[in-house]
């Protein structure tokens, strides 16, 4: 916490100090959130991009000058962040674009760029004297703050919606949280979690409130730039659900100005699905967040009621950016794209931007010489359903070559 001002509120400007448990203003109270204020100067007398370079450990810890935490209380629990960026050719011919490059977040310890934040409230919970850190999600957020917090020795409860894919409720159970299935929508789990993190004094790791914990999404950012010679993209593209991913990106990138580690602000390109779309609608129209129903496949950016939504349309506004939205048949296919052409397995909302980026080629906002980098951030396997939908199935055959024959001249590889 060394190079931490303080908290300010985004609604009334209040400076407050930067206790682990101060998540609201208590003027503005959950209408608006609060920001982690850095002193850049401070920071800039004791660490540099040489500095950072001679760092040999890769992960989110690298990046601790610019974390909101006390050094003292980060243990090494999981490996998280460090995650491999591909350039990819074929990739960019079927986009039309010459450079493209992605960032695999779905290679992270639980499968998804949520470890980052989750390992961030694990040394948060640590600092509050809290054994029990809690939050609601749609999967992601649930489980990597499962498996940090195993590894930090301490208990997560989580409160999920009922429609978490199997994949993401089996990390859950095998990493021991306590997991209560609320019958309802992801609001009503959401509800219920804050409930009983006021109740009973938890940690609350719920990204939509807690400020610390966009900080800890944001060094996929500060990875990705470093990973890239601080030679910033044209754009860098990331699915939005409660707004804190792309809000961290949107900080990342200030952080970075700031300190003058890169001299170009990439252009932010938030992708939402087409059927759960209120941040696009807030950010296009200037209004206030309108809640709407959750209709897509991506469930984890199907939240209808974000949290974080004004961070995330602040940061599309700093940067420039744009929002699109996309079909989940959209999603699918990029899910097949991305596979086929990378190699790389993500789940819906972790490919979705990739949907966004074909959009915004045909319809001329992102040009053909502009170079993109696209967060793929989580990982296939958490959904295998989607997968299959996406994929079809496989041929069976009896146990004859002929029947092999048969099927590679159907499918052109004789
Ligand atoms: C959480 C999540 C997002 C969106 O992040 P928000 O902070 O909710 O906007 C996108 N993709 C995946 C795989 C996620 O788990
Ligand atoms: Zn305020």
């Amino acid at each position: 916490m060394r190079f931490v001002r303080g908290l300010s509120c985004m609604g009334c400007g209040q400076i407050y100090e930067p206790s682990p448990t101060r998540y609201l203003c208590d003027r503005c109270g959950p209408k608006t959130r609060l920001d982690v204020l850095f002193d850049y100067e401070k920071i800039k007398k004791i660490y540099s991009r040489e500095k950072l370079e001679q760092k040999k450990e890769a992960g989110l810890w690298r990046y601790l000058p610019l974390l909101p935490v006390d050094p003292d209380k980060v243990e090494t629990g999981l490996k998280v962040g460090g995650t491999p960026v591909y350039e990819s050719s074929r990739l960019g011919r079927k986009l039309g674009l010459e450079k493209i490059i992605i960032k695999d977040e779905g290679l992270n310890p639980t499968g998804s760029l949520k470890d980052r934040p989750s390992a961030l409230a694990v040394v948060k919970a640590r600092e509050a004297g809290a054994e029990i850190i809690s939050c609601s999600s749609t999967g992601n957020a649930a489980s990597s703050l499962a498996g940090n917090a195993a590894a930090g020795g301490m208990q997560a409860v989580i409160f999920v919606p009922r429609r978490a894919p199997a994949g993401k409720l089996a990390q859950l159970q095998i990493y021991g949280a306590l997991v209560i299935s609320v019958q309802g929508s992801y609001g009503d789990a959401y509800a219920l979690s804050d409930q009983a993190i006021e109740k009973y004094g938890w940690y609350n790791r719920n990204a939509g409130i807690n400020p610390y914990l966009v900080e800890g999404k944001k060094t996929a950012t500060l990875e990705l730039m470093e990973q890239l010679q601080w030679e910033a993209p044209d754009w860098i593209v990331l699915t939005v659900g409660d707004g804190c991913t792309i809000a961290g990106a949107g900080k990342a990138l200030h952080d970075l100005k700031s300190l003058g580690y890169i001299q170009k602000i990439p252009r932010l390109l938030g992708v939402q699905a087409a059927g759960c779309a209120p941040i696009t609608r807030a950010w296009r129209d200037k209004t206030e967040l309108e809640p709407c129903s959750e209709n897509s496949l991506a469930d984890s950016i199907a939240v209808g009621a974000p949290r974080n939504w004004q961070k995330a349309v602040r940061a599309i506004e700093d940067t420039e950016g744009n929002m699109i939205n996309v079909e989940d048949e959209e999603i699918l296919e990029m899910m097949v794209l991305l596979g086929r052409s990378c190699g790389v397995f993500g789940e819906p909302a972790g490919v979705g931007g990739l949907a966004g980026v074909r959009r915004a080629r045909e319809s001329g906002l992102i040009g053909k010489k502009d170079t993109v980098a696209v967060i793929i951030t989580g990982n296939g396997l958490k959904d295998i359903e989607n997968a299959k939908e996406a994929a079809g199935g496989a041929y069976s055959l009896k146990p004859e070559i002929d029947e092999v024959e048969n099927i590679l001249i159907r499918e052109g590889l004789r």
